[in-house]
C-alpha cells in the first residue's frame, strides 16, 4: 500500500520504518528541512537503535522516500499518519496545533478516498475534530471527498522503539466505518499482534489511560520505596515478591528518581485535565502527578542526609537520558536533579553516552566528561540517573580509585549492591536502606 507518514521524530520514523520493512510503500514528510535531508541521505536525527541500517536499506529499494512537501506526498496514497508533536501547554492540555496545521493541509490537498490516521496522542474527541476540518477545508474548495479519520495510537517504547513496532503487544483500531477498518487489517495484515478493535473515542482514551497507569504504577513502588526506607525494608525484594504474582506483573515496577519522557508527564496531565473539562477531579491522577513531583526533593534530601551540605562538593551524574538507550531528554529527571544541585551549591559533571550535548547546550555551566571515567574523576559523589547497560558494566573498581570521595547514590537501583559495598563505596539505592 501506498503510506504517507506526518512528522519524522521518534514515532513517524519508526511508523515508516516498520511498514516499509512490511512491504508497504512509504513517503515520510516534515517540515524541518535539515531533518528531511539526513533522512534521505541515510542518517537518522535521533538516536533509536537499530532503525538507521532499516531505513539505508529501504532508501536503496526505493521503499522510502522523504519530502518537505504534503502535496507532493500525498499523490495517490492511500493512508495518511499524522505523528506530530503534542505538547503540554502551560495549563496542562495538550497543543493540537501541529494536528490541526496538518488536517488543514490534507484537506487542501485531498481529492480522492483516503483514511487519515492519528498517531499522536490527542485527546478524546479528536478523530471527530481532525474530520470536522479537513471537510471545512473541502467545502472552501467547493468539493465534497469522502475519507476516514481512525485513531491508531502509538505505544512504543523509545530506545525499542523498532522491535515494540514489529512486534507490538496490541494494535489499537479506533474506527467509524467498515472501509476504515478493512484498509487498516489489511495494512497491518504482516504483523503478528492482537488488533482490538473498536471506535476512535475509546482508542483515544485507551492510549491516556495505558500510560496513566504506567506512571501510577511507578509511582506507587516510588512511594513504597520512601516507606520502606523507613521502616528498614528492601524495596527491590518488595517488587520482585510483587511483580511474581501474575496479577501484578514485573514491569514498572522499579523504584527511582520518578518518570519522565515526552510522554508520560504530558499524558497524565492532558487525562487529568479531560477529567475537569467534564467537572471530575481525577484524584488518583492529581496524587501520582504530585509524589512524582517530589521524588527528586526526597532523593535530593537523602543525598544531604548522606553527605551533609552540599555548597561546593563535587558531584557527578551518570546516564542524562530519561532513559536508556535513547538521545530523548524531554523531562528527564537528570533536568531538575542538576537545577537542584546548582542550587545547592554543588559543582556538577555530567556523563551521557548519547545525550551529553543536548544537557551541555540547557546546562552550559556544567562539565561533560569525555566518558564515565574522566567524568567521575575527583568526584565526591556519583549519581545513578539512567541505567545505560554500559554505565552498570564500568569497571567500578577503576572508577573508586579515579574519585576523591566515596558515595554512590543508585537513583535507579541497578547497580551490584554487595559488589560496590565490597570495593569500599557508601552504596545508597532509591528505598534499600537497611542500616540507617
Ligand atoms: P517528535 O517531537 O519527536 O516529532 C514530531 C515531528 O513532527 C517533528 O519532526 C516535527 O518537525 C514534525 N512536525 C511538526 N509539525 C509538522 C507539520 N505541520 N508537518 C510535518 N511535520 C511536522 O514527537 P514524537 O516523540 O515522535 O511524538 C509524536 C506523537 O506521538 C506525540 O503525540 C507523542 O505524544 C506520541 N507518542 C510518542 C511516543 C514516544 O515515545 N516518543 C510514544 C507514543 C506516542
Amino acid at each position: 500500500m501506498k503510506i504517507t507518514v506526518i512528522g519524522t521524530g521518534y514515532v513517524g520514523i519508526t511508523t515508516a520504518t516498520s511498514l516499509g520493512e512490511i512491504g508497504h510503500q512509504i513517503m515520510g514528510v516534515d517540515i524541518d528541512e535539515l531533518k528531511i535531508e539526513q533522512l534521505n541521505n541515510g542518517v537518522l536525527p535521533i538516536y533509536e537503535p537499530g532503525v538507521e541500517p532499516v531505513i539505508q536499506n529501504l532508501l536503496k529499494q526505493g521503499k522510502l522516500h522523504f519530502t518537505t512537501s504534503l502535496k507532493e506526498a500525498m499523490e495517490g496514497t492511500e493512508i495518511i499518519f499524522i505523528a506530530v508533536g503534542t505538547p503540554q501547554l502551560s495549563d496542562g492540555r495538550p497543543d493540537l496545533k501541529y494536528v490541526e496545521e496538518v488536517a488543514r493541509e490534507i484537506g487542501r490537498h485531498m481529492t480522492e478516498y483516503i483514511v487519515i490516521v492519528d498517531k499522536s496522542t490527542v485527546p478524546v474527541g479528536t478523530a471527530e475534530y481532525v474530520q470536522s476540518i479537513i471537510k471545512e477545508q473541502l467545502k472552501l474548495r467547493g468539493l465534497s471527498v469522502a475519507f476516514d479519520v481512525v485513531s491508531n495510537p502509538e505505544f512504543l517504547q523509545e530506545g525499542k522503539a523498532l522491535q515494540n513496532s514489529r512486534k507490538p503487544d496490541r494494535i489499537v483500531l479506533g474506527c467509524s466505518s467498515q472501509v476504515a477498518e478493512d484498509v487498516m487489517l489489511k495494512l497491518y495484515e504482516n504483523i503478528d499482534a492482537l488488533k482490538h478493535l473498536t471506535s476512535p473515542r475509546n482508542a483515544e482514551m485507551i492510549k491516556y489511560a495505558s500510560n496513566s497507569f504506567l506512571a501510577t504504577k511507578i509511582t506507587f513502588i516510588n512511594e513504597m520505596a520512601r516507606l520502606c526506607d523507613l521502616l528498614a525494608v528492601d524495596v527491590v525484594e518488595v517488587a520482585k515478591g510483587m511483580g511474581m504474582d501474575k496479577r501484578i506483573g514485573p514491569y514498572f515496577l522499579q523504584a527511582g528518581i520518578g518518570y519522565g519522557g515526552s510522554c508520560f508527564p504530558k499524558d497524565v496531565s492532558a487525562l487529568a485535565m479531560m477529567g475537569r473539562e467534564v467537572n471530575m477531579e481525577m484524584t488518583i491522577l492529581k496524587s501520582i502527578q504530585e509524589i512524582n513531583q517530589k521524588q527528586t526533593d526526597w532523593f535530593l534530601e537523602r543525598v544531604k542526609e548522606c553527605m551533609g551540605a552540599l555548597d561546593g562538593k563535587r558531584i557527578t551524574l551518570l546516564g542524562l537520558s530519561f532513559k536508556p538507550d535513547t538521545d530523548d531528554i524531554r523531562e528527564a529527571p537528570s533536568l531538575k536533579l542538576i537545577q537542584k544541585l546548582l542550587a545547592e551549591g554543588a559543582f556538577i559533571t555530567g556523563f551521557d553516552p548519547v545525550a551529553s550535548n543536548k544537557i551541555k547546550n540547557i546546562f552550559p555551566n556544567i562539565k561533560i566528561g569525555e566518558d564515565a571515567y574522566s567524568a567521575v574523576k575527583d568526584a565526591e559523589a556519583v549519581v545513578i540517573c539512567t541505567e545505560w547497560k554500559e554505565i552498570i558494566d564500568l569497571d567500578w573498581r577503576t572508577i573508586k580509585s579515579l574519585m576523591h570521595g566515596d558515595f554512590i547514590f543508585d537513583g535507579r537501583n541497578a547497580l551490584d549492591r554487595e559488589m560496590l559495598q565490597l570495593e569500599g563505596f557508601q552504596y545508597w539505592g532509591v528505598g534499600r536502606n537497611l542500616n540507617k
